[in-house]
């Protein structure tokens, strides 16, 4: 029990599930949904129109230049899905069978299935319990522990297999400590993919996630802070890394005005067009996004101060896109407590992922012990975070 602003004692939950009804009225409220309030429609019904709606068509080209122009990365290349990217950029990275990839155990289960996708395993290291993401330190123990470099190429001492990647993750926009994390790969020769499906409007100092790694990632599902219906994006400034991207996600098509000559296993993973223009008129709107969401988050911190509640802030020097705003409880029952209370009221909280080593097709993997993320994992709940639509700008009709 806590007592907040006036004289009786409330709990958090009531408190925060009025804290939620004053910003987004009467629930249910989810935790994240998408707010379609510009060109949406509009762009839509062009590409109907022009029949493009599908692997060929002038939008896709368009978000992949205002993706690029926006993170300040050299190439971006859609795909289909965050995940289908992410399968792309281990496989252009060179992950094979049979080698091994270090992420994290707190994260969405798409980061570990797209390294298996590849015949590869997964490490996990244990998280920041600051961040929610991968902890430097517990990345250089791992490797110091447990790896040699045999011919240039780092190797697990107990398998034998090659660590041919690492992939961290910014945990709900909240940058990891990404530049740390450049280093040591860089020193044990590592080729860093960063896993910022959840990142889009975040920066590590001046640096957007996903451009400080050889390749990063997004994803526009649904419920991100800005989507395509379904889509992905591979980030890089490898000119020829990124053309080879797009060679394979087009099914490996050799360029020909009417021979189909196919000149690798390729992939169906292009954007289609439909998707693209949802993206474009998305785009236009991401800064008023990110305002609103500043301020939400804002207002749930101030909050959680008064109601003595740990609102999860992201490290100095670092700008989190506020894409879903978490709380850490000081305890699993209290935690359940509030998951209980919020959600038998229709304000739609959720614990943390499941970590990965917990999931029966990862239960085998070698991790570090993982004492910050089974810590978290107990404790952490997002809060309601979506845009209200009713705060964004709609052109005149
Ligand atoms: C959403 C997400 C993905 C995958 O994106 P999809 O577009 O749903 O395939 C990957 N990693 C993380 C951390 C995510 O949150």
């Amino acid at each position: 029990m806590t007592r907040h602003a006036g004289t009786f004692p409330i709990t958090k939950a009531e408190a925060i599930i009025a804290l939620v009804a004053e910003i987004y009225g009467a629930p249910p409220t989810p935790l994240h949904h998408p707010a379609f309030t510009g060109n949406e429609g509009s762009y839509l019904l062009e590409t109907l129109e022009s029949n493009l709606v599908s692997s060929i068509g002038p939008y896709v080209s368009e978000f992949e230049e205002q993706i690029a122009c926006y993170t300040g990365a050299a190439r971006a290349v859609a795909t289909t899905s965050g995940t289908s990217a992410l399968h792309m950029a281990l496989l252009l990275a060179g992950v094979r069978a049979g080698e091994e990839v270090i992420s994290q155990a707190l994260t969405f289960v798409a980061t570990c299935n797209a390294i298996s996708y590849l015949g590869a395993r997964p490490v996990f290291v244990d998280v920041d319990a600051d961040t929610l993401g991968m902890s430097p330190v517990a990345l250089r123990n791992w490797l110091d522990a447990n790896t040699v470099i045999r011919e240039g190429r780092c190797v697990n001492r107990r398998t034998g297999a090659r660590i041919a990647a690492c992939v961290p993750m910014h945990s709900f926009g909240l940058p990891c400590r990404i530049m740390e994390i450049a280093e040591i790969c860089s020193d044990f020769g590592i080729v860093l993919i960063e896993d910022a499906a959840e990142a889009l409007g975040s920066y590590a100092g001046d640096r957007h996630t996903g451009t400080i790694g050889k390749i990063g990632i997004l994803s526009f599902n649904g419920n991100k802070i800005i989507t395509t219906g379904g889509g992905g994006m591979i980030l890089t400034d490898d000119e020829a890394l990124a053309d080879r991207a797009k060679h394979l996600t087009t099914t490996a098509k050799v360029p020909h005005p009417w021979q189909t000559y196919h000149d690798a296993v390729g992939y169906n993973y292009r954007m289609p067009n439909l998707n693209a223009a949802l993206g474009c008129a998305q785009m236009e709107r991401l800064p008023e996004i990110l305002k609103i969401k500043a301020e939400i988050a804002g207002r749930y911190r101030d909050f959680c101060a008064e109601l003595d509640l740990h609102f999860i802030k992201p490290l100095c020097g670092m700008t989190t896109n506020n894409w879903l705003n978490a709380v850490r409880f000081e305890d699993r029952e209290a935690r359940d407590e509030f998951l209980e209370a919020t959600n038998s009221c229709g304000v739609m909280t959720r614990p943390v992922w499941r970590l990965m080593h917990e999931l029966s097709p990862f239960a085998n993997c070698e991790h570090d012990g993982l004492a910050n993320s089974v810590w978290l994992s107990a404790r952490v709940v997002n809060l309601p975070s979506s845009v209200p639509a009713a705060q964004l700008y709609r052109p005149a009709s």
